[in-house]
């Protein structure tokens, strides 16, 4: 019986709805994001907004919320040159995947989550990957997640459950799912956890923050703003 979780939270939308789910099924819940001196703070800004203002709007959940970790990460800029570090134009590479692709970087984070939960005695790690995604990252595939859940449990001897809720869904039912959420955990719920998204969560690559659409802020244009935005208008279609 699992009764802990971290959660992978970057202060997306995905990552949010992920520690909503979390906030739902498990007693206690952490979160955890890394400082890879990304181009834009914003994200983890933008992530401890979400924090706060779940906890304002589900007193039911704000109770199950512990701790939130931030672990510098700065080395990974030392083995990567990528438009999400660098400030490189965003741009699909000849191997068909875009240059935001850091090799590895899943596969680090986890390994990452999984001392701390260990230490924290946590023993589900959730997060937010999804092979129906566009970018198709390799290390976001279902089985490499299987294959780090095994690597994990027998490298620390201790059963870890690596939980995806997103692994099959597209964006428009990734809406869906935080309304889901929300409605359960409350009446009203599902439209005050979507608006949450909305308002709170950071998406854009390019971190603008200036532009408000239906589906919240940013630039728009870039691959991220696109993906969020066609699910948004898939999801109220
Ligand atoms: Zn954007």
């Amino acid at each position: 019986m699992h009764r802990n979780a971290l959660v992978l939270f970057s202060g997306g939308q995905d990552s949010t709805t992920c520690l909503a789910h979390a906030l739902s099924q498990y007693e206690r819940v952490e979160t955890l994001a890394f400082d890879y001196r990304q181009r834009h703070h914003v994200e983890l800004e933008a992530r401890l907004n979400v924090l706060q203002h779940i906890k304002t709007t589900f007193p039911q959940w704000a109770h199950k919320l512990g701790e939130d970790h931030l672990l510098d990460l700065a080395v990974l800029g030392q083995v990567s040159e990528t438009s999400l570090t660098r400030d490189m134009v965003f741009k699909m590479e000849a191997s068909g995947l875009p240059n935001t692709f850091v090799p590895g970087r899943n596969l680090l984070f986890l390994t990452l989550a999984a001392a701390l939960a260990y230490r924290r005695d946590l023993d589900v790690i959730v997060t937010g990957v999804c092979e129906t995604d566009f970018s198709g990252y390799p290390d976001c595939r279902d089985d490499t997640m299987k294959a780090m859940q095994i690597a994990l449990s027998l490298g620390m001897d201790r059963r870890l459950l690596i939980e995806t809720p997103l692994m099959w869904i597209d964006k428009a039912q990734t809406w869906q799912l935080a309304h889901d959420l929300g409605e359960r955990a409350q009446t009203g719920g599902g439209d005050a956890l979507v608006q949450l998204i909305v308002e709170q969560t950071h998406t854009c690559y390019l971190g603008d923050r200036t532009h408000r659409h239906d589906w919240g802020y940013g630039c728009g244009t870039c691959p991220a703003c696109d993906l969020r935005a066609k699910g948004w208008v898939r999801w109220q279609g």
